[in-house]
């Protein structure tokens, strides 16, 4: 099942000319309907329920089936972000409610040094040595060139 608007909770963002679901989704799905001002999936079978769009909208206006690995059937998953955790409330078929707690991140927001602490000359986000630690690419050195 792929994601879905509530249009009951989505504000559009308040009309911000890119939405946060717009945003974030890597499949450009999401949209804005100007006119009401609700944004929707519009190409359901293009969404791999990534959650992208569920975790980033302040309104919690998206949905999306709870995987079978961590929820039950019929099971529906809410997340609710800060700026250091993530809390998910599961809701069962039997209307039981359970919430989870987890942090997201291991520095302040705003913290983290772009370049991870390799001193690769640039903190400019853009650039291509930003890939990642090079230790996930068998090296310790890092190649600006
Ligand atoms: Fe609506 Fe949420 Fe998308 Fe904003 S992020 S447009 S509130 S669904
Ligand atoms: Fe896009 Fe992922 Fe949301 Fe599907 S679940 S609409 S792929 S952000």
């Amino acid at each position: 099942m792929p994601s879905f608007v509530n249009p009951e909770k989505c504000d559009g963002c308040k009309a911000l000319d890119s939405t946060a679901c717009q945003h974030i989704c890597p499949n450009d799905l999401m949209v804005l309907n100007k006119a009401t001002e609700k944004a929707y999936n519009m190409e359901p079978e293009m969404c791999w329920e990534c959650y992208n769009c569920v975790k980033i909208c302040p309104t919690q206006a998206v949905e999306v089936r709870g995987y079978a690995d961590f929820v039950p059937l019929g099971a529906q998953v809410t997340p609710l972000r800060s700026t250091d955790s993530i809390m998910w409330t599961v809701k069962f078929r039997n209307g039981m409610l359970k919430r989870f707690k987890f942090p997201i991140r291991t520095t302040a927001e705003g913290a983290a040094v772009p370049d991870g602490g390799w001193e690769t000359g640039t903190d400019d986000l853009a650039s291509p040595v930003l890939f990642s630690e090079p230790g996930s690419c068998g090296t310790d050195t890092v190649f600006t060139k």
